[in-house]
């Protein structure tokens, strides 16, 4: 049967207000949407929130077809029919958007919640073909007139709305980690705008009705759509500026190709072929390298990033480290402590009198056992210093004494290699110094340990110079001597010659490390001066007269009118 008497929307669309604005609404929304929805889609097949968005695209066009079909037929049959599929096309819409909001904002619904929705929609879809979904077809106003169900369709409509405004709201209120609110305050915009431009017929025909009002609507649909869809391309996989520069260069295209249309002559033919297939190739050229360009930088991000990461991994690792050393060690201590203690005694004939042969393999044990507790102690400094644990008991010290107290401990060794060990004493009286007398003991003892060990033939001599401002030690050695490139280094942590293995020496690269920090706790510091390999090396202890210990804000080293 066909509308006769063509009224309402058959004299709508033939009449004078508005002739061409129903295929511009509805044909300009099925392009874009469609070319928006596949476009993110293609490009993330991997998102599911590319793919929902597809499937809104998707279902919005059907829509928008089967609404062009009722608005242009006047057959009342396929009035009917694409009136009627329609009414199932528009809650599934809905549906399909609540889905893609609450997964987009990482909504965790339980099975119970979809149970209900589905079987709240499942009315809709097994009335469809009754009287409840259109009663019959009106053919004096040329329209089908709607069943008890219409009011179902809107009241479920309106409940996913109103869910899907509540998930938006709960995450503008909590934001979630990895969102911004800038971001969540654009993803509602472009949702709550898209329902309403899609829902513009329904509200403005139920107040007016005003027929070409409800036809702007469309033209929102694809503009909202296009905002989510850039949200997924922008805060997801692909990057937002290949997606401009590829829109950009698409559009060139088709307006280019659109000339074709008003070509009259075939000189403006092989024009406009020549111009697009310059478009063409420079757009594939321009697209390419700014993909390039974004990959690669893509790749940096992702690169510093974990880099980051190794470096917050590292340092846990190295503060695990020091800890376990700073344990190891002083377990350590103790035993060695006692080794000594008692060795010492059985060698000075405490527990009866012990023959040469005994005597000497004694000895030995007992210059192991001291390279060993300098070592642990060596251990325990790194870790203080690295810790910023390290602590200075400042007492009035002599430099003299604290040089001879560590020739002594260490002579023997000096004895056992066959080297000499000698003292220049000071030619004036050195002043007395106030700090920390057993850290710069160790230090002096490091260096003659060192100077022993890195020594072939020869021996060790240790001097003193001063002037007005300071005090130099200087331990010098007629041993391997240093290459000048390894200088610079000698004094960082871990860090030993290429010389050394040569010679046996064992080591752990931490005492010099250890001794730069303690003399530069006492305001002084260190150095080393070598005239290359094989022609020995001399090292410096230099500490000032006068100083101020950061830690007591008070001035120390020289004891006034000493
Ligand atoms: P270790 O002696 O345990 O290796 P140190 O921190 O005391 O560690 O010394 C670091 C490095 O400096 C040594 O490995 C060695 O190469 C070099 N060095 C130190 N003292 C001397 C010296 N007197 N002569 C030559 N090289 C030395």
């Amino acid at each position: 049967m066909f509308c006769q008497d063509a009224s309402a929307p058959f004299l709508f669309l033939f009449s004078d207000i508005a002739p061409q604005l129903l295929y511009y609404s509805h044909f300009t929304g099925i392009i874009a949407t469609l070319v928006i929805g596949s476009y993110v889609f293609f490009k993330n097949t991997s998102s599911i929130s590319a793919f929902l968005i597809f499937i809104v695209a998707i279902l919005f066009s059907l829509w928008s077809i089967f609404d062009v079909i009722t608005w242009v037929n006047i057959d009342s049959r396929i009035i009917m029919l694409s009136w009627g599929l329609m009414n199932l096309v528009e809650p599934l819409i809905y549906l399909t958007l609540l889905y893609f909001v609450s997964h987009y904002l990482k909504e965790k619904t339980d099975y119970r919640f979809k149970f209900v929705v589905v079987i709240l929609f499942l009315p809709i879809l097994f009335l469809l073909s009754t009287t409840y979904n259109l009663k019959y077809f009106d053919l004096s106003v040329c329209e089908s007139i709607q069943g008890e169900l219409m009011k179902y369709n809107y009241s479920f409509e309106i409940l996913l709305s109103a869910l899907i405004i509540y998930f938006l709201v709960k995450n503008l209120i909590f934001i979630r980690e990895g969102m911004s609110r800038k971001h969540i305050v654009i993803f509602s915009l472009g949702v709550i705008f898209f329902i309403i431009s899609f829902s513009w017929a329904n509200i403005v025909g139920n107040i007016t009705t005003d027929w070409e009002i409800t036809q702007y609507g469309l033209f929102g649909a694809p503009v909202f759509m296009g905002v989510l869809a850039y949200l997924i391309v922008r805060y997801k996989a692909f990057n937002v500026k290949v997606f401009g520069v590829q829109a950009l260069m698409l559009s060139l295209i088709i307006i280019i190709a659109s000339e074709y249309f008003f070509i009259d002559s075939l000189v403006n033919f092989i024009l406009v072929g020549i111009t697009l297939i310059l478009a063409l190739g420079f757009g594939y050229i321009l697209t390419k390298s700014v993909k390039r360009d974004i990959q690669q930088k893509e790749e940096l991000e992702v690169l510093s990033q974990q880099l980051v990461k190794a470096n917050i991994q590292l340092k846990k690792l190295d503060k695990a480290k020091s800890e376990f050393i700073s344990i190891a060690s002083h377990q350590l201590r103790t035993p060695l402590t006692a080794i000594k203690g008692y060795l010492s005694l059985v060698v000075e004939g405490s527990y009866g009198q012990v023959d040469d042969s005994v005597k000497n393999a004694l000895q030995k044990a007992y210059s192991a056992n001291e390279r060993l507790i300098l070592l642990v102690e060596d251990l325990l400094n790194a870790s203080r210093i690295e810790s910023g644990r390290m602590k200075y008991d400042l007492a009035d010290a002599r430099l003299e004494d604290l040089v001879s107290q560590s020739c002594d401990s260490l002579a023997l060794k000096a004895e056992d290699e066959g080297l000499f060990l000698k003292v220049n004493a000071p030619k004036s009286p050195l002043p007395v110094f106030h700090v920390d007398g057993i850290k710069v003991r160790e230090v002096i003892s490091n260096f003659i340990d060192n100077a022993i060990k890195y020594t072939e033939k020869g021996g060790v001599e240790i001097g003193f110079e001063s002037d007005s401002n300071s005090v130099k030690i200087i331990v010098s050695d007629t041993g391997i001597g240093i290459p000048r490139d390894e200088i610079p280094y000698l004094f960082k942590k871990f860090s030993r010659g290429k010389n050394t293995s040569r010679l046996n020496a064992t080591g752990t690269g931490l005492g010099l490390f250890v001794a730069k920090n303690i003399i530069e706790a006492h305001g002084g510091r260190v150095w080393v001066e070598s005239d290359g390999i094989g022609k020995g090396s001399r090292f410096y202890i230099q500490l000032p007269l006068k100083w101020i210990d950061p830690n007591i804000s008070t001035e120390v080293g020289m004891k006034e009118g000493e």
